[in-house]
């Protein structure tokens, strides 16, 4: 029998909600499968900052080193809004991803064929798209130095931030992105703006350098500003993309809008080797926390992402798609994706359907 040691982070506002129902559904599909998952729960976010003043105790990211996969829901709230920059919750998120080194971020963009109503765009624009975005993490112009806002000699103050990828950062997510390709239809875009940066043109240099090795993926370029318009026009020719961080940042956003349901989109981080990080794309929702309101599908898939990029249970993870499936074909529905003559149903009979349509 499989096992496996998960650590749970449930995090804030109706992040213990929905990660309950994931719960559940792990432990259904793992008795079909005869996969033992050994849950431990730790403190991240706000509900650490309140236990232990730091957004990401020292056990906690302990606990997540010595695990096979993390699972977490969603951190924040006004609560620490007014806290200084470097005190609040999110900084738990980027400690942790650095502590993982997890450089690689994988979001799915997936038009559900019952769900096609829900996108802003027209259906014959979004019908069957479905996109796989990789976008580095740890590098780019996030973390690139120098930085800092300086006074200039003339008096005025200069804000700087640098984009900066050394040739082994670019091959590492390359790979992971020819690899996630491979999986999927076999079709890669680079995303870059090697047309006006540097650093773009060492990107697009070793990222064509790379596909000598993956002679069966279908490598295309893109500059940054058609591919945004590209995305809007025609987001069917894409499969999955690649690019660096502040690219990624943007572009995963709006493809993730063109399904229109933030409630239903999942989210991997993975690194080199060691636990990968698994979580839904939307925040806390402090607007709707403890009313049994939230849609628990994002979470649910990003279960279902664990078990397939974490954990190489394929079968599993396709169950549990299949499940959500299912469900949305009954009619079930959360407020967030409600239409007419659908049932409205809470968070935690969401997650009843859920499991039942395991079986
Ligand atoms: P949000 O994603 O939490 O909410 C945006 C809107 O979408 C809200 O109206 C919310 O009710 C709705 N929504 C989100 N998830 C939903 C779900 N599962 N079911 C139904 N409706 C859902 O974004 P926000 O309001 O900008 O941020 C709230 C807090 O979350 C902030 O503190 C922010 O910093 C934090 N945040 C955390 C993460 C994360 O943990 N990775 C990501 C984004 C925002």
């Amino acid at each position: 029998m499989a096992h496996y040691r998960i650590t749970l982070l449930p995090g804030d506002g109706i992040g213990p909600e929905i990660m309950a129902v994931a719960v559940d559904v792990l432990k259904r599909v793992g008795q079909q499968l005869e996969i033992q998952f050994e849950f431990q729960e730790a403190l991240m976010g706000g509900a650490a900052i309140d236990a232990t003043g730091n957004p990401l105790p020292a056990e906690t990211l302990e606990a997540c080193r010595n695990s096979d996969a993390v699972l977490l829901a969603a951190i924040g709230g006004t609560k620490w809004d007014s806290l200084p920059n470097d005190q609040r919750p999110e900084r738990g998120l980027l400690g942790l991803r650095a502590g993982l080194g997890l450089f690689a971020n994988l979001r799915p963009a997936q038009i559900l064929p019952q769900l096609v109503d829900a996108s802003t765009l027209k259906r014959e624009v979004v019908e069957g798209v479905d996109i796989m975005v990789v976008r580095e993490l740890t590098g780019g112009i996030y973390f690139g130095q120098p930085r800092g806002i300086f006074a200039a000699e003339t008096g005025e103050k200069r804000g700087v931030n640098t984009m900066v990828y050394s040739e082994s950062e670019i091959d590492r997510i390359g790979r992971v992105a020819f690899e996630t390709a491979r999986k999927r239809s076999k079709r890669l875009c680079s995303v870059d703006k090697s047309n006006v940066l540097e650093v773009s043109q060492l990107w697009r240099d070793r990222i064509t350098q790379l596909s000598q090795e993956y002679p069966d993926v279908e490598l295309s370029h893109l500059y940054v500003d058609n591919a945004a318009m590209q995305l809007l026009r025609y987001p069917k020719q894409f499969d999955t993309i690649v690019t660096g961080n502040l690219f990624g940042d943007i572009l995963s956003d709006a493809a993730a809008m063109l399904t229109g349901s933030i409630g239903m989109l999942p989210s991997a981080s993975l690194g080199a080797s060691g636990p990968g990080v698994f979580e839904p794309v939307h925040g806390s929702a402090p607007d709707i926390a403890g009313q049994d309101k939230a849609n628990p599908i994002a979470q649910v898939l990003s279960a279902a992402m664990m078990l397939r990029y974490g954990l190489n249970e394929p079968e599993a993870a396709h169950r549990i798609e299949q499940a959500v499936l299912k469900v949305l074909d009954q009619g079930d529905r959360t407020g967030d994706i409600m239409s007419a003559g659908m049932n409205l149903l809470g968070c935690r009979a969401m997650g009843v359907a859920i499991v039942k349509a395991l079986g």
